[in-house]
């Protein structure tokens, strides 16, 4: 599967639209506003300075009096310079009747459409009734005399200025907008190396693990992160996909081994009986031979059936209540037979008369045959095996010891598994099938119980497993 939409390109290109949105919103939006702020507060400004000049010299440009006249022309003059705008009076009628940069007096500029009282505003924008070139920030404020309004103070501001000062702001706005998105890349580059460059390498591992290839090593994602752990629990779970694998390879070459030795020989024996090989008088010796290798595949077909049937998820066990003692008694005395040949005698060292557990009794059984059926088999001529039974708080711990050929060290680990025999029973067992603690210990792990084993080469085993006290007292 080829991925198309990487995250690493939806990241960058969110980082892009989030870089250009910002940029659009700056130029468009906070521009607009930082305009329209400033035209305000400079028009509140020179507001003040209108209502000054309208409550004063204003007064005396309408005054007959060439003297105090002249002053006022003087202070209008100053206060153009001070604020660097242009300072009109407009009569009643719109006309023109004093401009602080012209400085004549009869003007013949007028202005019919002006009218404050109208547009309810103090200022506006714009070339001021097509006077102005360029736009222009006009404030007027009413001239009063016995209560009625005679004229306005108008005063002109290029908004040149004001454009100068919005961007200059602007421009702060995006020189910090700038190093925000330098600050950014910096998270981005964290995050390529944190986060993207790890995934490709655990996308690249994923990739390798679905072909098949169960050996393939992830490497340089060892991070005490979500990353590293991620990368180690796939390189975990690859791991046990392949011991799984491999152990079914295992149990299956095993499986063939086992039936193949004996049907060989019995093919073998049966071939040389027909053909005349063996002669008549000694069918019957070779005949047995074949019987047991019969026998053999029986007993290793059931026990595949019967660990197959222990296994399958969810192993029904009918617990109930019952004597462990008893149990322990009735198996050992089926080994009678065996017993008397190897003159090996079984000493029980059993609590109390009776020792209620709660199992699944058929099953437990079964562990004690098969644990007995060892020591037995491992146990030299004429020695003891001993089977105890021990009570630990709600505990009963059951042990089969036999002082027999012992298991190597090495070997202790593998005894559970299927189709393990030691090198040393081998040749002493050669009827084993290697089944009988793969199935012992699948049925005490269904009771949720425990199976240990003791065991000096050459010196004995000992087998101990657990089971709960019963339930009724
Ligand atoms: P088997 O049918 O071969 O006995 P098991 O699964 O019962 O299969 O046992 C596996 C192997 O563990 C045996 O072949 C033997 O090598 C070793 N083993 C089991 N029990 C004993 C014991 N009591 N003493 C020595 N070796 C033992």
């Amino acid at each position: 599967m080829k991925i198309h939409r990487t995250l690493y390109l939806q990241f960058l290109a969110a980082y892009v639209l989030f870089g250009v949105l910002s940029f659009l919103a700056i130029v468009t939006v906070s521009s607009e506003a930082m305009m329209r702020n400033l035209v305000k507060v400079k028009a509140d400004s020179l507001y003040r300075e209108a209502s000054l000049v309208a409550n004063g010299y204003a007064m005396s440009i309408y005054n007959n009096d060439p003297n105090s006249r002249e002053a006022a022309v003087a202070q209008l003059r100053a206060i153009d310079t001070y604020v660097s705008a242009a300072v009109w009076i407009i009569n009643n009628s719109g006309k023109v009747i004093f401009e602080s940069r012209e400085g004549s007096w009869d003007h013949e500029k007028s202005f019919l459409d002006f009218d404050p009282a109208f547009t309810g505003r103090y200022y506006m924008t714009g070339d001021f009734y097509g006077a102005f070139k360029e736009a222009t920030l006009s404030v007027f404020s009413p001239i009063t005399s016995k209560y009625k309004v005679v004229g306005y103070v108008v005063i002109h501001s290029s908004m040149a200025d004001i454009r100068r000062s919005r961007d200059s702001i602007l421009r702060v706005e995006l020189m910090t907008l700038g190093i925000i998105m330098g600050f950014s890349l910096i998270i981005l580059a964290v995050f390529t190396i944190k986060v993207y460059l790890p995934l490709t390498k655990v996308t690249k591992a994923a990739e390798e693990y679905a072909e098949g290839n169960m050996s393939y090593n992830i490497e340089g994602t060892e991070t005490q992160d979500e990353m590293g752990y991620l990368a180690a629990t796939l390189a975990f779970m690859a791991h046990e996909i392949s011991k799984s694998e491999d152990s079914q390879r295992k149990f299956i070459a095993n499986v063939s081994h086992d039936f193949r030795s004996p049907l060989t020989s019995i093919r073998g024996y049966l071939e040389a009986v027909i053909d005349g090989t063996i002669p008549p008088e000694m069918h019957e010796k070779y005949l047995k031979i074949v019987l047991d290798e019969t026998l053999r595949l029986t007993k290793l077909t059931n026990g595949l059936l019967e660990l197959n049937s222990l296994s399958s998820v969810g192993m029904v066990l009918d617990l109930t209540d019952f004597d462990i003692n008893s149990v322990i008694k009735a198996t050992a005395e089926s080994f009678g037979g065996q017993c008397r040949e190897k003159k090996i005698s079984i000493e029980l060292i059993l609590t109390g008369d009776e020792l209620r557990v709660r199992g699944d009794q058929d099953r437990i059984k079964q562990v004690l045959y098969n644990l007995l059926d060892n020591a037995i088999k491992f146990s030299h001529n004429n020695s003891i095996i001993k089977i105890e039974t021990t009570e630990k708080g709600d505990r009963i711990y059951i042990s089969v010891k036999d002082f027999g050929i012992g298991i190597p060290q090495d070997s202790v680990k593998l005894i559970f598994d299927r189709f393990y025999k030691t090198d040393l029973s081998r040749g002493k067992d050669k009827r084993g099938t290697g089944l009988g603690l793969a199935i012992v210990k699948e049925i005490i792990q269904a009771h949720n119980e425990n199976i240990n084993v003791i065991s000096t080469e050459g010196v004995g085993s000992e087998f101990i497993f657990t089971l709960p006290t019963a339930e009724e007292k």
